[in-house]
């Protein structure tokens, strides 16, 4: 399986970050080795001193595809989460100014932190699915779908031209503004609107 994650899909954080909005949707990949369990700690590595949250919709594939159409994007997607792309926002800046790949500062291990499952046909629309991000009990990110720049559907169709989509590959979606650092002893909980699907201990 892949991780691909999303950079820039909501104008809000592109803007707190100084980035351009994106005309085309930027795209990385975290290796499998990189995933997180929700209910499992994350450790502070060594190599950063500037370790941020982004709370982001997270969809698992269910299908195999190649050139799947808009259409047909979300008989593609069976699952959703709440996830957290951690990333070492220091070395990202240091990676960035010199037009570097950005793969330390995103694909390390633990970096990509998911929720327990929800049944994607719970939500008929992609479009309007609200989730939070809290730290230590105070809400630090709201999101909601419908602002998202390219939508899950939109997003499915344009990864599959790239990269065939296979069965249990993820794809984190972006996070809206609100990013911040975290500090040994936080504690993250994610939740689509009013659910708790993620916790996790920062040590
Ligand atoms: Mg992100």
């Amino acid at each position: 399986m892949k991780i691909i994650c999303i950079g820039r899909n909501y104008i809000d954080h592109a803007k707190e970050l100084d980035n351009p909005v994106p005309d085309a949707p930027v795209i990385f990949m975290k290796p499998p080795s990189a995933i997180l369990k929700s209910g499992k700690p994350f450790y502070i590595p060594d190599f950063s001193n500037d370790i941020h949250y982004e709370a982001e919709l997270v969809v698992k594939i269910a299908k195999n595809g190649k050139y799947v159409p808009q259409s047909a994007a979300m008989d593609y997607c069976s699952e959703i989460t709440l996830g957290i792309d951690f990333t070492a926002r220091d070395i990202q800046k240091q990676l960035k100014t010199k037009g570097l790949p950005w793969e330390l500062s995103k694909g390390f291990d633990q970096s990509a932190a998911f929720g327990s499952w929800l049944d994607f046909s719970k939500f008929p629309k992609d479009k309007n699915i609200e989730f939070s991000l809290k730290k230590n009990g105070e809400v630090v990110q709201k999101g909601n779908s419908k602002d998202m720049i390219f939508d899950i559907s939109f997003l499915v169709s344009y990864i599959s031209k790239f990269f065939k989509l296979q069965i249990g590959d993820l794809i984190y979606t972006g996070t809206p503004a609100g990013v911040g650092s975290v500090e040994e002893g936080d504690i993250l909980e994610g939740y689509i609107f009013e659910e708790q699907l993620l916790h996790c201990e920062i040590r």
